[in-house]
């Protein structure tokens, strides 16, 4: 009989079996828990599985080997720039001088952390146009909020409270409304025109003394470069508004131009996806936070600075939008964006943005006539499309989705931007080789003939997957963590 490990752990319990042998007390007459009070002392044993080491180790090695990941294969998640998290990047973050070292520790001893940090925020502010970087947030929706609450002060700190509206475009990434509804802020729609760029007409008639300013995403979640900046940051100024620059996909415009010479004032960036991280599930990340010079003060304590000679020290301003994090921000992400930096060298970080470029339209181009494709021309990073070319198969963008994992490839980002009813879209990033890629377009090509030919195995998946379709929103709203509420 084969032994399988896809059992529970529970179930491959065994009365008496241990996986670790305690020392034998040293101490006569207490007990393991001398220390602690009687009556917080546990009754009964502990309901926990009597397993080996062994087992432990093979149960969550095959889990691991259940799971996708950027490692295991493509991964063209638009949006969220999975590209290859080079190793010497983890040999980093991973080096005990930084590891070992506590938070809170004088900043005497935590010179090297600091030269990294300010460093990093240097080579930010270099490829961003922008004057001064934070590193302070953790993610990408924590750097908006960042951004959004030092625009609220820049207003109120000049006795300009009128300001409580920030305009977003309805194709912005969902963090962008919900960061202005956080931070206090009232949210304003602009449309998009029919080439999915912001509408300037449909933004004129919005812009008033009660706008705080408008949040951009460039290029926007369609992949396409917003062309009208010069005329909406001249109008958005006009009215006394501040532009604020969603940079959590930089990766496109790498090297290429920046947002600072755009005319934004503040922008965050994702530095686990545009130079790399490995991310999804909900971490690790940083969303550093950059202003025009100006807003420096308003950058949230405690601000990395060095002195003339050369000596690292952190400044509390007493006019800053305030403390956004203990410490200062995921080091591990931090090292990781910095290594990675290096290693591209100046040179090199010019080349990300053209080759993620590059390789979007290669796939763009190849499956137009598979795919429909809902806005013609180059796109920049990613690209969208509206379901299949052939619409009569019933086939749907899920299904599409699901087939896909039967073939050993991730999903693309589906029923996202909100703009067409079956939204696919995908990033394939600049460090995937056109080998890769080509297997991809054959893929996807297979799929939407056996959506003419065959659409209930297409219909139908995934078939090779540990587990099928699962209810995705019961799954999400209420996941059993536990063995009792799986048997319960
Ligand atoms: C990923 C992303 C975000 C949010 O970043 P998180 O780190 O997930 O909070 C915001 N805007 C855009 C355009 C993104 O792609």
């Amino acid at each position: 009989m084969i032994r399988n490990y896809d059992k529970l752990i529970f179930e491959l319990s065994k009365e008496g079996r241990v996986g670790y042998s305690l020392p034998k007390k040293e101490v006569d007459g207490g007990c393991m828990c001398c220390g602690i009070p009687e009556n917080l002392r546990r009754e009964s044993k502990p309901e926990l599985p009597e397993i080996t080491e062994f087992d432990v180790v093979r149960h969550y090695t095959n889990l691991s080997n259940k799971n996708f990941g950027v490692d295991t294969g493509f991964y063209p998640l638009g949006s969220c720039t999975m590209k290859y998290n080079p190793r010497i990047n983890e040999e980093m973050a991973a080096h005990t001088a930084f590891t070992q070292l506590h938070p809170a520790v004088p900043v005497e001893c935590a010179q090297g952390a600091l030269e990294v940090y300010y460093n990093l925020a240097a080579s930010l502010s270099e490829v961003s146009g922008l004057a001064e970087f934070t590193l302070n947030p953790y993610a990408g929706a924590h750097g908006e909020l960042t951004g959004l609450m030092i625009m609220r002060q820049y207003h109120i700190q000049r006795g300009d409270l009128k300001r409580t509206k920030v305009i977003v475009p309805d194709s912005a990434h969902g963090t962008n409304p919900a960061s202005a509804a956080v931070c206090g802020l009232q949210i304003v729609e602009v449309k998009s025109t029919a080439n999915g760029t912001v509408d300037v007409e449909d933004l004129k008639p919005l812009l008033d003394d009660t706008i705080a300013g408008i949040m951009m995403t460039n290029p926007n979640t369609l992949g396409i470069f917003e062309t009208e900046i010069p005329e909406i940051s001249r109008l958005v100024h006009e009215c006394g508004g501040l532009l604020y620059y969603d940079g959590a996909n930089l990766n496109a415009v790498l090297g290429k131009c920046r947002p600072g010479d755009m005319g934004f004032d503040i922008m965050h960036i994702n530095l686990h996806k545009t130079f790399s991280t490995p991310h999804g599930g909900g971490g690790p990340g940083d969303g550093p936070v950059g202003v025009r010079a100006g807003l420096e003060h308003l950058l949230p304590n405690p601000q990395v600075k060095k002195d003339e000679n050369g000596k690292f020290y952190l400044q509390c301003d007493e006019k800053s939008a305030g403390y956004v994090s203990n410490f200062l921000g995921n080091f591990g992400v931090i090292m990781r964006a910095y290594t990675y930096i290096l290693t591209l060298g100046r040179e090199n970080v010019k080349m990300v943005g053209p080759l993620a470029v590059l390789n979007a339209n290669y796939v763009k181009e190849s499956l137009k006539g598979e795919y429909y494709l809902p806005i013609e021309g180059i796109c920049k990073h990613e690209f969208v499309f509206d379901g299949l070319a052939d619409k009569s198969t019933g086939v749907t963008t899920l299904d599409i989705a699901k087939r896909l994992l039967d073939y050993g490839y991730h999903a693309p980002t589906i029923y996202f931007p909100l703009l067409f009813h079956q939204s696919i879209m995908i990033e394939p990033t600049e460090t995937e080789s056109k080998e890769t890629l080509d297997e991809f377009i054959a893929v996807m090509k297979k799929v939407a003939q056996e959506a003419i030919e065959n659409p209930e195995v297409v219909k139908s998946a995934p078939h090779s997957t540990p587990v099928r379709r699962l209810d995705e929103t019961t799954a999400a709203r209420f996941p059993k963590t536990t063995y009792k509420q799986m048997k319960g």
